[in-house]
């Protein structure tokens, strides 16, 4: 478990202060307000794609994004016979990873328009989205060692973060020398492909990377496939829990690294401060519209604040604007798609709604909306929107509300709002979450000083951003025969 207090850790890469202005962002970014991009499979070996399919905006979907061509079953036998580890020396794959930043950097205008329009990413989040890749890239390769790689690493990745934990994944695998095989989300492909190019054009070469875009179908047969040496997983937990079967089943001794979904809860005592707190809660609950695997889920406010505390939340949730992503005084994009909308909209409708915003009415948008629990054991499953979930306790039920939390098995994220000092220590020694962070937001881990990860139903370690990370892309240390 790591805790973090509020000060806020630099990040390494790309830096908006230093770098473009607001119309800066724009002008970088227009030529691409309609372009369509291509995505299909990257692969040493001529593949059989499928047949193309359009990607339309989930904001719009009179916006058609691009096409894809998926991989076929046929494609994954080859990408795994074809794939090679990367046995260039530790300098040159150091500078072509940090290369590859660059490239990044340098196409932030049509990386951030890939983002908007294809996950529904708002500005802010782009940021913060492009400068985490940037920060996977160059901290991987300055943690990267000469030690033998893993062989063959197979990254599955996220539609939330589809640049940057799609790249965080392989620059770790590909940091240490081995040959990737990508399988992106299938509702990102696009900023996928995009970024293999610009992985490809630093100088890595195509045999140690491979993109197989594609659904369940080609993840399945991927993560069946006996050749593989390490398996890089983010995504939901039921997901990991089908992968470690298969793993199970056909590769036993194949790690896998998985990080996945979370119940995350904070608690609000009546010492806090409630601009403070109410600043840090809109952030974690609503910030990416709630499509984080840190949001915050279950809030409990202090019973003697709550009425008080409750009104000054519903007052900063109604400036938040949902909406068209491309605006820049949109808070809130979409969310990523229309069987996403339609199950957060029935969990809402079958919940004891305290608040509500409205939602526009084309795309597939959820307002912020607030919701009245019991407490977190009321909630069977993480809702992956803007929605969030409002318990109240009595001072002398801390402790059973933190034997809760613990006790649905998730860890991933955790806050805690106060300004009595043994409290953190008492509390942040028995809640079980991964990251703890104290008088400040849940959200935004930096690469390098905030490693970030869950226990239990939440991940199975090694942190990602963090000095373990790179062990599991390492060739296995073997046992000693001398003792
Ligand atoms: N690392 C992100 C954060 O700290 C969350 C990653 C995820 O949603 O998978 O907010």
């Amino acid at each position: 478990t790591e805790l973090y207090l509020p000060e806020r850790p630099n990040s390494m890469g790309f830096d908006l202060g230093h770098a473009p202005t607001l119309d800066r962002i724009n002008a970088a970014r227009a030529p691409f307000a309609t372009h369509q991009w291509q995505a299909k499979p990257q692969l040493v070996a001529t593949a059989n794609p499928a047949p193309e399919t359009p990607c339309l905006a989930p904001s719009d979907p009179s916006d058609t994004v691009g096409h894809v061509q998926n991989a076929s079953l046929a494609d994954v036998e080859t990408a795994v016979q074809h794939a090679a580890p990367w046995n260039a020396p530790l300098d040159t794959r150091r500078r072509v990873l940090n290369a590859a930043a660059d490239l990044y950097e340098q196409n932030y205008g049509e990386l951030f328009a890939l983002l908007t329009r294809e996950a529904g990413k708002t500005l802010l989040d782009c940021v913060a989205e492009l400068r985490e890749a940037v920060d996977f890239l160059r901290y991987y390769a300055a943690q990267a060692t000469d030690d033998t790689p893993a062989g063959t690493a197979l990254c599955i990745s996220p539609w939330n973060f589809p640049l940057a934990i799609y790249t965080g994944q392989m620059a770790a695998a590909l940091a240490q020398g081995n040959a990737v095989l990508s399988k992106p989300a299938a509702q990102t492909p696009l900023m996928a492909h995009r970024a293999a190019e610009l992985l490809h054009a630093a100088g890595v070469p195509p045999h140690a990377l491979q993109v197989l875009p594609g659904g369940a179908e080609i993840g399945a047969a991927l993560t069946a496939h006996p050749d593989l040496n390490v398996v890089a997983f983010t995504g939901s937990t039921a997901t990991a829990l089908k992968i470690r079967q298969s793993l199970a089943d056909n590769a036993p001794a194949t790690p896998l690294i998985a990080e996945t979904g979370g119940l995350n809860a904070m608690i609000v005592d009546s010492t806090a401060l409630p601009e403070q707190a109410v600043a840090s809660i809109v952030e974690s609950a609503f910030q990416s519209a709630g499509q984080r695997c840190s949001a915050l889920r279950c809030l409990y406010v202090q019973e003697d604040i709550a009425p008080h505390f409750t009104e000054m939340l519903m007052g900063a949730m109604d400036s938040l604007s949902t909406g068209n992503p491309w605006d820049l005084q949109t808070d809130l994009g979409p969310v990523i798609d229309a069987q996403a909308r339609d199950k957060i909209a029935s969990h809402i409708a079958a919940s004891d709604v305290i608040h509500q915003l409205p939602s526009p009415n084309t795309g597939t948008f959820i307002a912020p909306t607030l919701l009245r629990v019991a407490g977190i054991a009321d909630m069977q499953e993480e809702i992956f929107g803007p929605v969030l979930h409002l318990a109240t306790f009595k001072s002398h039920e801390l402790d059973a509300i933190i034997d809760d939390i613990n006790a649905t098995g998730y860890g991933l994220t955790f806050g805690l709002h106060t300004r009595i000092d043994d409290r953190v220590q008492h509390v942040s020694d028995r809640i079980k979450a991964g990251n703890i962070y104290v008088n400040r937001n849940q959200i935004g881990a930096i690469v390098g000083s905030q490693p970030f990860g869950g226990n239990g139903l939440s991940g199975t370690g090694p942190k990602a951003g963090g000095p373990d990370y790179l062990l599991r892309f390492r060739a296995p240390v073997p046992a000693h025969s001398d003792g």
